[in-house]
């Protein structure tokens, strides 16, 4: 057994971190996640995630999770509503009685096709609460920003900037999109996708956006218009997200001078860049409980590889980081946790370095082929017939 007596540290407690950690603990390996987080109280943020049958809803199945899951799913949550600019209703999949997703996925071979299949979808909160639950309390180690790591015999002695460290024979960087670990495999940097996303949360949606929040019917909206796109969504807590996206140059939040906090100058922004957009988008505006996360969208190289060593590797956003056009990246996340740990405990591979070389070759293969789908949504989310384009493909999908 190739862990035995060997400490493994997983620097990131996301859903690729927390989801490796329950896997190696169900082999009694000696595995802690180091997770920056205060507490796990902290708020989560971010967009709900519809698990793919594939990926993460293998990975679930494998760390014995999915009735927990299954328990957290929203059912109307994956359902879409198609608009235009002017908010005119396209397609309304809540209209549609039941779908057959094998049969979705032999319906056609664009790639776009996967934003239309109906998938079980869960706050990102919910599903990170099911994996914390799963662990021991002593396997994660809250308040634990990972600053740097040497050298020390076989493995690592790693530094938090609360002052402690620790030694581990294996370090796993799970840290997500900006890792602290990834530099000390590979220092490509990401490349900007050309795309950027504004992401706005708006709490007490009942409230504070009544007609937004009573039209997505506990499902999404996606609105496509003048090469722009709106898409929003509530979440079971009763907020509401919702991401503006549009082609624009890497550095415009710095040429504009936009300040995030400042609600009023962001709605302005928004009344002349999505100035043919009809006034009843402004409701995603004029709450007090509002706040702005910009969103540049970068990806690693496509062709990336780096030679492999023999105790340290990454997974998830830290190794693949792409935009989220193809809703891949929590999914391959989690492909990634279960294919490693599987491959840390197979006892096929005669030693470490081995089974890392085959876990990475296979993982960078795979984000490969899913970025040049996320690229390719991006283009054709982003193009003057994007509402067509996605009419005919909700359209094929729901006949099918
Ligand atoms: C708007 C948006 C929508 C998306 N929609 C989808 C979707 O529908 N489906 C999908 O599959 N994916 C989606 N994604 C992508 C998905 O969110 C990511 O791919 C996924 O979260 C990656 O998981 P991860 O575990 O690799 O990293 P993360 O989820 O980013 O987790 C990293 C963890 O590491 C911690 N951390 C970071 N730095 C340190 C440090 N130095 N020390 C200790 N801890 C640290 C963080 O606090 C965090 O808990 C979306 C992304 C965005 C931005």
């Amino acid at each position: 057994m190739l862990l035995e007596n060997k400490h493994v540290a997983i620097v990131g407690g996301g859903m690729g971190g927390l989801l490796l950690a329950r896997l190696l603990q169900l082999h009694n390996i000696k595995v802690k996640v180091y997770e920056r987080d205060l507490n796990a109280d902290v708020r989560v943020q971010g967009s709900p995630l519809d698990l793919h049958e594939d990926s993460g809803l293998l990975a679930m199945s494998k760390a014995d999770l999915l009735d927990e899951f299954y328990k957290n799913v929203r059912p109307n949550a994956s359902k879409a509503r198609i608009v235009d600019q002017n908010f005119e209703l396209k397609f309304d999949e809540h209209a549609i009685i039941e779908t057959s997703s094998q049969e979705i996925s032999n319906s056609n071979s664009d790639s776009l096709q996967d934003i239309s299949k109906p998938r079980p979808e869960i706050d990102r909160s919910n599903l990170r609460t099911v994996l914390l639950n799963s662990l021991l309390p002593e396997n994660i180690v809250w308040d634990s920003h990972f600053l740097s790591m040497e050298k020390e015999n076989e493995g690592w002695r790693l530094f938090f900037n609360n002052g402690k460290n620790v030694y581990a024979d294996l370090v796993i960087g799970a840290d997500g999109a900006n890792s602290k670990i990834r530099p000390y495999i590979n220092n490509q940097k990401p490349i900007y996708s050309g795309i950027t996303m504004i992401e706005g949360t708006i709490y007490n949606a009942k409230e504070n956006a009544p007609k937004l929040f009573e039209f997505s019917k506990g499902g999404k909206v996606l609105a496509f218009g003048k090469e722009q796109t709106i898409m929003y969504g509530t979440k079971g807590d009763g907020s509401l997200l919702f991401l503006l996206s549009s082609k624009i140059p890497e550095n415009w939040i710095l040429e504009n001078n936009l300040d995030f906090k400042d609600n009023a100058q962001i709605f302005d922004w928004f009344k002349k860049v999505y100035q043919d957009w009809s006034p009843k988008w402004h409701e995603l505006f004029v709450s007090n409980e509002l706040f702005f996360i910009p969103r540049p969208q970068y990806c690693f190289p496509q062709n990336q590889t780096w030679e492999t060593q023999e105790n340290i590797t990454v997974i998830g956003d830290a190794a693949h980081r792409m935009p989220p056009f193809a809703g891949k990246g929590a999914n391959l996340a989690m492909l990634d946790a279960l294919e490693l740990s599987d491959f840390l405990t197979n006892n096929e591979f005669l030693d470490l370095k081995t089974a890392l070389s085959h876990f990475e070759k296979r993982m960078l293969e795979r984000a490969a082929e899913a970025l040049e789908n996320t690229l390719k949504n991006g283009e054709q989310l982003h193009a003057a017939n994007a509402l067509e384009k996605l009419l005919s493909i909700f359209n094929k999908t729901a006949k099918s």
